[in-house]
């Protein structure tokens, strides 16, 4: 049912499978870690200080993956609840006919997520939600985080993985790197080793993926544009370096980066938004 004074999605909300997928996937890298730390060859020899630095790294980076992840799920950067109705009819609005509302400039309706998100960027598929005007902060330092956290990990693993790839043949340990599941299948590695190797293929996998990712959304945050504004060469809503970063991050924009709760209240409301234009008339 939609409501007469704020807009609505028509059906429930989207399915979870593809963010209990990558749930798993993230339980799988854990414990193929606790394993190699634990029963395994443990984690690379390092001094004391060296230790606790490492030590204080890791806290830092699981803080704000899971405080990031959580804010990411938990914003919901949709039109469901937003009041609507009477402002509308303006330049860059729009009817979609699936939420059966007005919707506001830079919104965009999400096939997946059965409704209309503000300033919709594009769907994540590993978190199976949409990223829009109030998660874009928490997706951005989950690009940087995710890459660290991942990095890092593979740092630790990296000896155990180089220990196996020397008990192979040249061959056999390229195989292994590109095609573990082959070397499985005949019977070449265990199991165990087997994990490790997938493991870290999937790392290494997530550590180019973040990163390509964070160089694009760095790309588009500076020249604010959403992937789709930039997909179609749009630039109406250039305001220049400092008020881009702004306007995603908010104030403190330099700072978010390192702790996910930090206060840094965005200066808009996802409904109405300046343009270049604009921004020229006032000056
Ligand atoms: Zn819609
Ligand atoms: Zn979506």
């Amino acid at each position: 049912m939609v409501l007469p004074w704020a807009a609505g999605g028509a059906e429930g909300p989207p399915a979870r499978l593809p963010l209990a997928l990558t749930a798993l996937w993230a339980a799988a890298v854990g414990l193929e870690l606790a394993y190699v730390l634990v029963l395994g060859p443990g984690p690379p020899p390092l001094g004391p200080l060296a230790r606790a630095l490492q030590l204080a790294l890791a806290a830092f980076q699981l803080l704000n993956l899971l405080g990031n992840v959580g804010l990411f799920l938990h914003s919901d950067p949709s039109i469901r609840g937003v009041m609507l109705a009477g402002r509308g009819l303006g330049r860059g609005w729009a009817y979609c006919y699936q939420c059966q509302s007005q919707v506001p400039p830079r919104s965009g309706h999400c096939s997946a997520c059965r409704v209309c998100i503000l300033r919709r960027d594009h769907h994540c598929r590993l978190l199976g939600c949409c990223v829009g005007f109030h998660n874009y902060r928490p997706f951005l330092c989950l690009l940087l985080h995710t890459a660290g956290v991942l990095l890092h990990v593979s740092v630790l693993l990296g000896p155990a993985l180089l220990a196996l790839l020397r008990a192979h043949s040249p061959l056999q340990a390229t195989v292994l790197l590109l095609l573990p599941w082959l070397m499985l299948f005949t019977g070449r590695v265990s199991l165990v080793q087997f994990a490790l190797a997938f493991v870290m293929d999937t790392c290494m996998a997530g550590v180019l993926l973040c990163g390509a990712g964070l160089l694009f959304h760095g790309m588009l945050l500076l020249r604010g544009q959403t992937t789709w504004e930039w997909a179609r060469g749009q630039h109406h809503y250039d305001l220049g370096l400092c008020h881009n970063l702004q306007a995603a991050l908010g104030p403190r924009w330099a700072l978010v980066w390192l702790w996910p709760f930090l206060a840094s209240p965005l200066p808009g409301d996802g409904i109405s938004f300046q343009t270049s234009a604009d921004a020229r008339t006032h000056r």
